[in-house]
């Protein structure tokens, strides 16, 4: 058992008397590329890590579910009855606690079943996925949080129904408003592979990576710089997009291609052209690298990874100097390919490595930063993994 899981079943147990009557889990993830283009109807090519957030579940004998992290100090409890008035909450829960909580809300909205039906619960979260560095810990604990109620409450919805499910509490419980690709990875992953995913239809293709076969590992550097979804950037670029897409006559930015771009210029402002350039050309650059892997493999990858990159420094300005000095860095360090990777202002980058290359580009990223006077990012390397499951 993982540290984390054992941390949630201890954490558990110092809760209630009760045995865990299950352990769920789900992992982070890191998108390969594919940058804002999700809620855009577009496509994107995550994987799941092997960084996991895991819940210890018991059962209990009255109508209440309980929640715990090894984030948070205290334990947040509410009656089942009052769950589908939670939300919104207006800070009747504290942050942390609107995903779990959101997640058990929107699960009871979405089902056909009676609260006054489902039993009372604990649930006790541990997690090994950095919190707030762009590799989707929300995501992780609203997926696993998802499976272990759908499995307890048995209320027998799939993998897909489960990320919306997760999707709707992040959206509405929190109010952050982010995409399905979050989830999705969360809920599909496999060993050694992505999932391509096409956000309009949700139709999802899980794509061999073959890293390990290339000889190659991918990277993850996390600036610490931090960022926040619910607020500022994020929503402002939405806003952009949707703009685009208005003028552009089209439901989404999803509708409109490479060829369409120069009409694009002479009818938007420049700013809103830039946002909507970097959607066009990112959502092509998904496909191109899906063929390409396809094709070529993944030491053919690093141009797009790179194009990626600078598309959202320059167009879509959601980068920030520690992330480019991560790529930069990398790059001349001798990486396949790099680029800054989840919604940005923040968070961290990639940087796909030559096996025997990952301790001298570590060390030339560390010294780079160092150099500007950054402080100095976490780095580890990541493993294309398993989606959500029961492990216990
Ligand atoms: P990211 O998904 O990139 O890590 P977000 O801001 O989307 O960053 O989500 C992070 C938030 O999710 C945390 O601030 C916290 O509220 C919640 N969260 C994530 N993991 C846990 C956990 N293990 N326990 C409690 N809350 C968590
Ligand atoms: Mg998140």
């Amino acid at each position: 058992m993982t540290d984390a899981a054992t941390e949630a079943r201890a954490l558990l147990r110092g809760l209630t008397d009760a045995e865990p009557f299950g352990g769920w889990s789900a992992p982070g993830r890191v998108n390969l590329i594919g940058e804002h283009t999700d809620y855009n109807d577009g496509f994107v090519l995550p994987f799941a890590i092997d960084h996991r957030t895991h819940v210890a579940l018991g059962i209990r004998q009255d109508a209440v579910i309980r929640v715990t992290s090894t984030f948070a100090a205290d334990a947040v409890e509410v009656p089942i009855a009052e769950l589908p008035s939670l939300f919104p909450s207006e800070g009747r829960v504290p942050e942390w606690a609107a995903y779990p909580l959101g997640v058990a809300w929107a699960l009871v909205a979405a089902s056909v079943v009676d609260p006054s039906e489902l039993s009372g619960l604990d649930l006790a979260i541990a997690s090994d996925v950095p919190i707030g560095a762009g590799l989707s810990s929300s995501a992780a604990i609203e997926g696993a949080t998802a499976t272990a109620l759908n499995d307890a409450w048995q209320l027998g919805l799939d993998r897909v129904a489960l990320a919306r499910i997760g999707r709707t509490a992040e959206n509405d419980a929190v109010g952050a408003p982010t995409g399905i690709m979050d989830q999705m990875a969360a809920m599909l992953g496999r060993a050694d592979a992505g999932i391509f995913l096409d956000c309009r239809s949700l139709e999802a293709t899980v794509v061999d990576l073959g890293f390990a076969a290339a000889g190659l590992e991918v990277l993850v550097i996390d600036t610490g710089v931090k960022h926040s979804h619910a607020t500022g950037g994020y929503r402002d670029r939405r806003e952009s997009c949707e703009l685009g897409a208005r003028l552009m006559g089209v439901m989404a930015l999803r509708d409109v291609s490479v060829e369409d771009l120069p009409r694009a210029a002479e009818i938007m402002d420049d700013v809103t052209f830039r946002r909507v350039r970097h959607i066009v050309t990112e959502n092509q650059r998904v496909l191109d690298t899906v063929h390409t892997l396809r094709t070529e493999g993944a030491g053919a990858i690093g141009e797009l990874l790179l194009a990626s990159h600078a598309s959202m420094r320059d167009d879509f300005e959601i980068s920030v100097p520690e992330l480019d000095t991560a790529v930069d860095s990398a790059m001349t360090a001798g990486a396949v390919g790099a680029r800054m990777t989840g919604g940005g202002f923040g968070g961290a980058a990639i940087a796909l490595v030559d096996h025997d290359r990952v301790a001298t580009t570590m060390d030339a990223v560390a010294a780079a930063f160092e150099a500007s006077r950054f402080s100095a990012p976490t780095m580890f390397t990541v493993t294309p993994s398993e989606g959500a499951r029961r492990d216990a």
